[in-house]
């Protein structure tokens, strides 16, 4: 199955963003989806532009939004595989509302940030990931805001699936994709993506030395929450593999009435013209 397109990534030499690409196409692949399959909704910031670079459906949506479009496809067609991606600017300053209530509502959908712990697309200013003393031209003394913990965010708010990778691991990144893809409701997988150009601090060298694999700990169970928590805030949030997996938790399709007999783009609208006409003119 061929997901690469002839699209060519603008993005600098060296930037995350292009390992998270090739990890997505490989993962439809592994999984035996095709293209038609496969639907990739996107926000705004450099890695915003991947909807385009993978052969399969994409929307470019507008910022900070790209989750109410993916849970809106997901709910009309669900036999699509919907993955929504953007950035951590996109997805936990303007649009942190909509990755809380995503992950509390649990449509089955995977959203993978490119996390660069900067605003790359704007030029670098610092972000709600940038760690504080963190200097941009936004923050010339260094940030004085604390940066979000986005896996412990997403364990307060009742997700099922938590992951974290980083863009020079591909093949664990790979494997992230697929088990987020294959867990039954949302999954977050938070990518550690360098920006080679706006962030030195953060680099793959500097990711290389902090991170803390959890495939290394046989005794590192996922379906254990606290053990979860109590791993992220040891490490300062620096852990890469699946933190914690819920495979008990329904997800939000399968609670709806009616829901799994048919997708709602199957379904007969049960108007004659008339009445279909009526509905359009109540909505004008
Ligand atoms: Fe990647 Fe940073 Fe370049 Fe944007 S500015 S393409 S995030 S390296
Ligand atoms: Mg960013």
């Amino acid at each position: 199955k061929e997901f690469r397109n002839k699209v060519k990534p603008n993005w600098c030499p060296g930037c995350g963003d292009f390992s998270v690409l090739a990890a997505m196409q490989r993962a439809f692949a592994n999984l035996g989806k095709e293209p038609e399959d496969v639907a990739i909704v996107s926000g705004i910031g450099c890695s915003g532009r991947i909807s385009g670079y993978v052969n399969a459906y994409g929307f470019h949506g507008v910022h900070g939004r790209s989750l109410p479009i993916a849970q809106g496809l997901k709910l009309a067609n669900r036999d699509l595989t919907v993955v929504a991606s953007g950035g951590d600017g996109d997805g936990f300053a303007i649009g942190m509302a909509h990755t809380i209530h995503a992950i509390r509502r649990n449509v089955d959908i995977t959203y993978i940030v490119m996390d660069n712990q900067v605003y790359g697309l704007t030029k670098g200013q610092t972000s709600p990931r940038s760690e504080m003393g963190f200097k941009t031209k936004s923050t010339p003394a260094g940030s004085i805001e604390a940066a979000i913990a986005p896996m412990e965010m997403a364990l307060t708010v009742g997700a099922g699936f938590v992951a974290q990778s980083v863009s020079s691991d591909l093949k664990g990144l790979t494997h992230i994709i697929e088990e987020g893809i294959k867990h039954k409701g949302f999954s977050l997988i938070n990518v550690y993506s360098p920006c080679v150009t706006y962030n030195k601090i953060n680099t793959y060298d500097w990711f290389k030395e902090n991170l803390v694999s959890l495939a290394d700990d046989e005794n590192y169970d996922p379906s254990n929450r606290s053990q979860a928590m109590q791993k992220l805030m040891e490490h300062n949030g620096l852990v890469t593999g699946i933190i914690y997996q819920n495979k008990e938790r329904p997800s939000y399709e399968e609670l709806v009435p009616g829901f799994k007999e048919q997708p709602l783009t199957d379904q007969d609208l049960q108007l004659n013209e008339e009445q279909f006409d009526q509905l359009l003119k109540e909505f004008a």
